[in-house]
């Protein structure tokens, strides 16, 4: 949806082909985190998508809001490390990347969380670090798609790209060969099966589950989103906590499990006790588009003239959405690219 409203900028006519109901996957699944988890270890690609994201998501998030009235609530609640392990790499590269951090003593972190039980040796705080409500930041982006004109085909599944002679010629949907300009897969972790399905060499991206749980829990319990042992949890505006999350191979089965649920609560309520006398509203998984090395693939194919990807963002969909969605853009209307292309493009990736 990102892409789409990027290239609807242009005054082309754009049209989205969904599978099922838009924004219902891994978008609406996740954290909505803008971050890596463990940001000073993420290979620089996915740094510089994330850096340019980060500068361009509140103007995204007021404009959103200005027209479609839905609030994406991006909030910079900071990223706090109850106790990092890796604090002189963390600090170093935060230095190297000009981002402001503050390492904490454990009497700091009392004081700034007096709920969270954690006794840190290393505690460090990312204050700058925003996060967004992604089901709300979808359902608004889905509205603005409409006010764009964008047109928006839900139920319908893309089952083969048709390719001749190096061009796409159309995609096969419905039982329909559909036809356009250009062609952008942006199909998440099912990218891989529509290159297999329409006889393109294979994507290097494969579903990963996570599952998570939001708590019912007052205002004012969390302040700071919170990684702890590789888990965390993130406050919403409105006091809700998720819990997240696992990450699981498990093909395209998006089931959730009871060893995830006991896994999950135990952790959150470990680390914040007064979620255990709060209700478990919700569990879910979603399956990321995974890789091994997290960097997506975006721009165009080798030797298709016409086709494009911009997929494979792994755990970092929506901290490198808005650059991801510029990059490609800029690629599909021949623009001066935001950050160097190269180690996105497939043909690097394949
Ligand atoms: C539990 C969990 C936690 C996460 N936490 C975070 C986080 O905190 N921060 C962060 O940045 N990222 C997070 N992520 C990752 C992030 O959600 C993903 O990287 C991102 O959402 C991927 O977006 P996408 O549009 O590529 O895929 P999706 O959102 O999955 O969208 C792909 C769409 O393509 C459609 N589709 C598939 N095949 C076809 C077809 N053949 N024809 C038509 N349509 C098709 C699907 O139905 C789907 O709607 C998390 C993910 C999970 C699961």
């Amino acid at each position: 949806m990102m892409c789409a409203r990027e290239l609807a900028d242009s005054g082309k006519r754009i049209v989205l082909l969904e599978r099922q109901a838009l924004g219902r996957e891994s978008s609406w699944a996740g954290g909505g985190i803008l971050s890596p988890l463990a940001p000073w270890r993420a290979a620089e690609p996915i740094t510089a998508l994330c850096r340019w994201s980060q500068s361009a998501y509140p103007r995204l998030a007021e404009e959103l809001m200005e027209s479609t009235g839905i609030d994406p609530e991006w909030l910079p609640s900071g990223l706090l490390f109850s106790d990092c392990l890796e604090i002189d790499r963390a600090k170093a590269w935060a230095d190297t990347h000009a981002i402001q951090y503050e390492s904490l003593a454990s009497i700091d972190l009392g004081r700034i969380e007096p709920n969270l039980c954690a006794a840190g040796i290393n505690p460090l705080l990312l204050p700058g670090i925003a996060q967004v409500r992604n089901p709300r930041l979808l359902h608004a982006l889905r509205l603005d798609l409409t006010r764009r004109g964008v047109g928006l085909l839900e139920q319908h599944p893309v089952d083969e790209i048709k390719i001749e002679r190096g061009r796409v010629v159309g995609v096969v949907a419905c039982n329909q060969l559909l036809t356009a300009q250009d062609y952008v897969v942006t199909a998440g972790a099912w990218s891989g099966l529509l290159a297999l399905n329409s006889g393109l060499p294979e994507l290097p991206i494969m579903p990963v589950k996570g599952e998570m749980l939001i708590f019912d829990s007052p205002p004012g319990l969390l302040k700071h989103m919170v990684l702890s042992g590789g888990r965390y949890l993130i406050p919403r505006k409105d006091g809700k906590i998720l819990a997240g999350s696992t990450v699981e191979n498990a093909q395209f089965n998006k089931g959730i499990t009871a060893s995830a649920f006991e896994a999950l609560s135990a952790f959150a309520t470990s680390l914040l006790p007064a979620l255990g006398q709060c209700l478990i509203e919700k569990h879910w998984a979603g399956l990321r588009p995974g890789s091994a090395d997290g960097i997506p693939t975006i721009g165009p194919h080798p030797d298709v003239a016409n086709l494009f990807f911009n997929c494979g963002h792994f755990r970092n969909g929506f901290g490198m959405a808005p650059a991801s969605a510029r990059l490609l853009a800029s690629q599909v209307l021949q623009q001066s690219p935001i950050v160097p292309p190269e180690p996105y493009l497939p043909a690097a990736r394949g």
